[in-house]
């Protein structure tokens, strides 16, 4: 008889009632693929987008692309993991919330002993898109000072770590003084509450007029213009997630009466095509983690079966640092 998992499916899009805790089939795995038992999950935003379908998918579907657990089968062509071993991935085809799954090989890596199944699910795909804004998006060298929107969160609190550990000036923005406070201890340099503060002004007090070369933008549709308006000229505009809503109707010539800017949408799947790719910046990521350069913080913990109560508190910006859902 073939093997049976718990796990998350939606029907349709929708608000957090379409979240399903069901029964489904869970095949052995195709040739290029490991069957993982799940330790942690990692919930990320981009969840929330394909549960609403504002990034559409052929329903019906599961959730996640972020998880850590244990090797218990593996595909006849692959190679470098074998039953029993570590591991975790941070880019997936949608499918993490479930308590074991297939995954695709070159999507996985193992993950060092000091590291914990939580923390590497709370790390992966976030650290992973940090490297990839930082080391690869616009390569800093460690004198910059830049603007990183929602540093209290997921991706957030990894980036104020990883800027402090190169010597970057990262100032930061959050929505209350609980989370300026904790981003300011990860290692953000200055924060904005741009709940009560205009951020702009603020930016050019920090820089002496300068502005910043790069801003990095995870909350979109809220905090464009205001973006665009901390650069200096020739600056890169980095707008990597839609928190606040899509960026949509941009007349490109804002990009030149604001001073010859560039602007870049980046996502994390094409910085990890390849397993090659994905092992190098990921062991950048756990070398960082295991020198606690890069602390990993969990803010909350629900249990899978939960996760629609994780998704309200993502989307209503409770949240702070990474969110795990437990699996039993
Ligand atoms: P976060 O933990 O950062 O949560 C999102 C945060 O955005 C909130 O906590 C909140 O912080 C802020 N925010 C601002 N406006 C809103 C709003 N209207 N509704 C909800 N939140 C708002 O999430 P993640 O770490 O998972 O992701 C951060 C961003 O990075 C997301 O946009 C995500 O899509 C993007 N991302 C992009 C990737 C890529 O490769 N392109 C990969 C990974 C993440 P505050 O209360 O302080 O304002």
């Amino acid at each position: 008889m073939e093997n049976q998992t718990k796990a998350i499916r939606i029907e349709q899009h929708g608000g957090v009632e379409v979240l399903k805790f069901v029964t489904v089939p869970l095949p052995a795995p195709q040739g290029n693929e490991v069957t993982i038992r799940h330790k942690a999950i990692g919930l990320n935003f981009i969840d929330i987008y394909f549960r609403t379908g504002l990034y559409p998918h052929p329903l019906p579907h599961g959730l996640g692309a972020e998880g850590a657990g244990v090797v218990e089968a593996v595909g006849a062509e692959v190679k470098h993991l074998k039953v029993g071993d570590r591991v975790a991935y941070g880019q997936s085809p949608l499918g993490a919330y479930a308590e074991a799954r297939n995954v695709p090989a070159h999507q996985v890596v193992r993950i060092p002993a000091s590291v914990s199944f939580e923390d590497a699910a709370a790390v992966m795909l976030k650290g992973l898109t940090v490297q990839y804004l930082f080391r690869q998006t616009y390569r800093l060298q460690g004198n910059e000072t830049i603007l990183f929107h929602a540093a209290a969160g997921g991706v957030g609190l990894i980036a104020c770590q990883w800027a402090k550990a190169l010597g970057v000036k990262l100032i930061g923005t959050a929505s209350n003084p609980e989370k300026t406070a904790l981003a300011l201890a990860n290692g953000a340099w200055k924060m904005i509450d741009y709940s009560r503060e205009n951020v702009v002004e603020r930016v050019l007090e920090l820089t002496n007029g300068k502005k910043v070369p790069v801003v990095y933008d995870g909350v979109g549709k809220d905090t464009w213009l205001a973006s665009l308006d901390c650069l200096q000229p020739r600056g890169l505009m980095v707008s990597f997630g839609n928190a606040s809503g899509s960026v949509e109707g941009v007349n490109l010539g804002i990009l030149s009466s604001k001073g010859s800017l560039f602007v870049t949408r980046p996502t994390l799947g094409t910085h990890v095509a390849t397993h090659e790719k994905l092992k190098a910046a990921a062991d950048e990521l756990f070398g960082l983690v295991t020198k606690k350069k890069i602390k990993v913080r969990i803010g909350q913990r629900f249990a899978l079966r939960d996760a629609g109560a994780a998704h309200e508190a993502l989307a209503g910006r409770k949240t702070t640092g990474a969110t795990i859902l437990t699996v039993d």
